[in-house]
């Protein structure tokens, strides 16, 4: 039986697109040619077209779907300045020489400072704050484990660290859930469908056309250039840039053997009475933990609401599925929230790679950037704006994401069949770990 969970006003859409919900608007007519042509029209291929608008270089921006489709009006607004260097499903960390590794850190670091500069420079109205995350320590283990980090991300990140014992944890969080955490004071948080707007307008302001309802079918060289297959007509492009993250299909085969698209599920809240909603995150940061089967949240912008994301199942699932599990961990973790009823669920496609690093480059002669691994607001958005400076020669140094090494895996073929198992295994190993802390 479903549980009474739901509001009677309940939504199964984001609560994000109260705000902006993503539409084709007047589809604007595909180019025949254009400099550049952008496959994906999210945050990174938006990204992508801007920057290159900058430099005078036109760009089409072809997008399947309507205009903030993917994951980039779905995520919870939660905005690194991090990337973590670990282990991927396939238990294989990405061989990285302590230099590159700081480099990655580094360049984490500048996709926090550009989003800043990009909301600033565009005027993006999208709620955009700087309060930092708490990430709770799901056991004492681990939070040894991030006290251990702490020096890396302070030196090569300027992530602004700290640790909070369990005997302070309740400055940050009105729970006893977690044995402490980490602060990091250079993180944010924004409204992602209207950061999504913003970035779609500032395209516009410079005549990009970005067009709706555009899925490319095909991609083949002629010559010296591409011509690029749409439902609404042909393109010849110099240059093309894979933007399909969580969404990559069996047009480029061998990149969909890269990416392996996760589920992840959100749910938000009724407004809670005022009092309630202030007390449970007093300084407005955003959470997640350290658990594999990872839960990260926050208040919506007005503070009223929370807004709870997990990966409930790693495939997608109805929300009569996910939305019962997510507001069982919502509660486990406030047991206030008993009671309180669920305004919105959704889901959306993260991309995980098997060395867990976001990567750029370029594969039989396509640009791509994808590979969010769940934290992909600053750093898809940074991406795009690599790959940009790249095509028009402007990059004075290579990004430290664009490497080679990308890697796939013999029996991975881009249909994610294992994923329930290792949800499964990944939950069995966070109980364990708890029952033995
Ligand atoms: C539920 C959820 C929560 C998240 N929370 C956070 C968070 O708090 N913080 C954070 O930093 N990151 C988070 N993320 C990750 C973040 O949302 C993504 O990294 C980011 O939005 C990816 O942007 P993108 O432009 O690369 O891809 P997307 O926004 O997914 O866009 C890809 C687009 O490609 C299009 N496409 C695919 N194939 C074709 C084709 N053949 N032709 C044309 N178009 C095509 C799709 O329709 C899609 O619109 C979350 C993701 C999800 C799903």
């Amino acid at each position: 039986m479903v549980p009474d969970i739901f509001h009677r006003d309940f939504r199964p859409i984001p609560y994000w697109w109260e705000a902006y919900t993503p539409r084709a608007g007047d589809l604007v007519d595909v180019p025949k040619a254009a400099r550049v042509a952008i496959v994906g029209g999210g945050y990174a291929g938006l990204s992508t077209a801007l920057e290159l608008a900058k430099h005078g270089i036109d760009a089409v921006v072809l997008e399947a779907n309507e205009l903030g489709f993917g994951a980039s009006t779905r995520n919870g607004g939660a905005v690194s300045g991090g990337v973590n260097i670990g282990k991927s499903f396939t238990g294989r960390s990405a061989d990285v020489a302590p230099e590159r590794a700081d480099r990655l850190l580094s360049d984490a670091s500048d996709a926090f400072g550009l989003i800043d500069r990009l909301i600033e420079a565009e005027k993006i109205d999208c709620f955009w704050e700087k309060p930092g995350r708490f990430v709770g320590a799901w056991t004492k283990k681990h939070f040894d484990g991030q006290t251990r980090r702490l020096a890396v991300l302070n030196s090569a990140a300027q992530s602004g660290a700290y640790m909070v014992p369990r005997e302070r944890q309740r400055e940050e969080i009105a729970s006893d859930y977690y044995f402490g955490g980490m602060v990091v004071e250079r993180s944010g948080k924004l409204h992602p469908a209207l950061y999504y707007k913003g970035l779609l307008e500032a395209c516009r302001r410079r005549d990009v056309p970005v067009c709706a309802q555009s899925p490319v079918t095909g991609i083949r060289r002629s010559g010296a250039e591409w011509r690029i297959e749409t439902g609404r007509g042909t393109v010849s492009a110099g240059d093309v840039v894979i933007a399909t993250n969580g969404y990559t299909g069996d047009l480029t085969p061998a990149l969909r053997r890269r990416v392996v698209p996760v589920a992840s599920h959100i749910i938000a809240t009724e407004e809670l009475p005022q009092d309630l909603a202030r007390s449970l995150i007093p300084k407005a940061r955003t959470l997640s933990d350290t658990r594999r089967v990872l839960c990260y949240y926050r208040m919506s912008p007005d503070g009223r609401r929370m807004v709870f994301g997990g990966r409930a199942r790693f495939t997608q699932v109805d929300p009569t599925v996910s939305a019962p599990i997510l507001h069982r961990y919502m509660t486990d973790r406030f047991p206030e929230l008993h009671g309180i009823k669920i305004t919105h669920a959704w889901t959306g496609n993260v991309a995980f790679t098997l060395d867990a690093l976001p990567h750029m480059g370029q594969r039989d002669g396509l640009h791509y950037c994808l590979g969010c691994n769940g934290s992909g607001v600053a750093m898809m958005t940074y991406l795009g704006w690599q790959t940009a400076r790249k095509i028009a020669r402007a990059a004075n140094y290579a990004c430290s994401y664009d490497h080679e090494d990308f890697p796939d895996h013999p029996l991975y073929s881009g249909r994610p069949w294992f994923l329930p198992v290792v949800g499964g295994y990944y939950r069995l190993r966070d109980n364990l770990d708890r029952l033995l802390a």
